[in-house]
């Protein structure tokens, strides 16, 4: 087992600015033995919090891989052959895998995204209304809108500069807030319940009318370039309230990006474990996709070519010929992780009443007749016989038929690569809210189960 990820996991400081709050590896003083679950949750929310975004998402995966001794590999270069751990970095994705000694014959995948539901800053960004400046935002992928209000909220993303250069920031002070509307100026809300209009009504406010710079003026302040050196961005807001254990027994978790941050940083560590343990002829793969929220359908989602094309990459550095690597897809294997829906006990009927799904009770296989996840009876079988080794209970979840099924990366990834997925994940509550409940213990399960497929599949 490699320890270095766990090492340095522990040495994770706060992200007042990406890496600033980071410490290197060589200023981890401490060097555990073996990082203690308790230890691994402590990493897991400080990761989720200094990664408010894809982008910084990708950069906090890829520091802790590259401290484990994973080499970075350039998105144009040609692809190493010799054995060893590798990454590559595509904006908010990021893809990993582990070259193994001898002739690999199949790849062994874990899938995640890295993207989470939030409000985005449009490119005409200030607004004035009512005495207030403003910013305006679009709505990304299936924001439950009400868990925005009253928050104290920061601001993240990347800037392009005319340099060509990219440059994330991240802002992590309360400088945006979304009040909501009074209750004596809102007659319907006892009866009709809160409506919001995404056009209207969550606008963020950063001061009163002309006490503020512009965004242009803010962000480029925050990089320390001149305005006319700032091309374009994606810059998008955040709860800056930090992950933290809650519930009377502190074995619950609290924190935004749980759907699906939580995966993509229990892929990572297990990843990192399996280093020297990848099962005999596997090429152990990881992906974390970006877009997932809005349909992976683009150049850094599942629903595109950017994992077959790497995979045919890696095939070709390790010696497959073209008939080779697609008779390795057909022996290959991909375990999609998402997080599922937990039973939620003030709506129990909202569930399928014979596929509850209780919290702490380990790891969610996610079925649906019509493919809006891939598991199917057959995908079942390695990951069932992987948690078996593992230790790690599983529960299976089926939506009800009344209800529309959301969909997770691993049917677009079965459709692009023609390859036997299932579709896993850790139980959640408040799917999409600006602050999802999940299990301490779930997501431990998470990471051992995942390790176990790239150690035994
Ligand atoms: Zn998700």
């Amino acid at each position: 087992m490699n320890r270095s990820i766990r090492q340095v996991r522990a040495g994770l400081g706060s992200t007042a600015s990406v890496r600033a709050g980071w410490k290197p590896v060589h200023e981890v003083e401490v060097y555990a033995a073996e990082m203690s679950d308790d230890e691994y949750i402590d990493a897991l929310l400080r990761s989720i919090g200094a990664s408010p975004t894809p982008y910084h998402c990708v950069e906090t995966v890829a520091t802790l891989l590259e401290d484990a001794g994973f080499e970075s590999v350039d998105r144009i270069a040609t692809i190493p052959g010799a054995p060893g751990p590798y990454y590559r970095r595509d904006g908010g994705s990021v893809m990993a895998w582990i070259m193994p000694e001898g002739n690999p014959d199949r790849f062994t995948v874990v899938g995640a995204h890295t993207d989470s539901p939030n409000l985005r800053i449009r490119a005409n960004a200030d607004e004035t209304s009512g005495h207030w400046d403003q910013l305006g935002v679009e709505v990304y992928g299936g924001v439950l809108l009400n868990s925005w209000l009253d928050r104290d909220l920061g601001m993240a993303g990347r800037v392009t500069l005319t340099s060509g250069e990219v440059r994330l920031f991240l802002d992590d002070r309360p400088i945006l807030r979304i009040p909501q509307l009074a209750i004596h100026l809102d007659r319907e809300i006892r009866d009709k319940g809160l409506k919001l209009d995404p056009q209207n009504h969550v606008t963020p406010l950063w001061s009163v009318e002309e006490q503020s710079p512009s965004f242009l003026e803010y962000v480029s302040d925050r990089l320390g370039v001149r305005a006319d050196e700032i091309l374009a961005w994606d810059a998008m807001v955040f709860d800056t309230q930090a992950p933290a254990r809650v519930g009377l027994n502190n074995d619950l978790i609290a924190s935004a990006r749980i759907d699906n941050q939580l995966s993509c940083f229990a892929a990572t560590s297990a990843l990192v474990d399996a280093v020297g343990t990848t099962a005999d002829g596997a090429i152990a793969v990881m992906a974390l996709f970006d877009h997932e929220e809005v349909g992976s359908g683009s150049a850094t989602g599942a629903d595109g070519s950017a994992l077959s094309s790497l995979l045919e990459r890696i095939g070709s550095a390790a010696g497959l010929g073209r008939t080779s690597f697609l008779q390795a897809l057909s022996r290959s294997y991909v375990v999609s992780a998402d997080c599922a829906h937990a039973t939620h006990p003030n709506y129990v009927d909202k569930h399928e009443p014979n596929h509850k799904i209780a919290v702490n009770s380990g790891v969610v296989v996610k079925r649906n007749a019509n493919q809006r996840y891939a598991s199917d009876a057959v995908s079942e079988v390695p990951f069932r016989n992987a948690c078996a080794a593992a230790n790690v209970p599983v529960q299976t979840y089926v939506h009800r038929n009344d209800l529309p099924c959301g969909s997770t990366i691993g049917p677009a990834t079965a459709a692009q690569l023609g390859v036997r997925t299932i579709d896993v994940g850790a139980p959640q509550l408040a799917m999409h809210s600006a602050r999802e409940t999940s299990g301490v213990t779930d997501a431990v399960y998470l990471r051992d189960a995942l390790a176990a497929v790239w150690q035994h599949v």
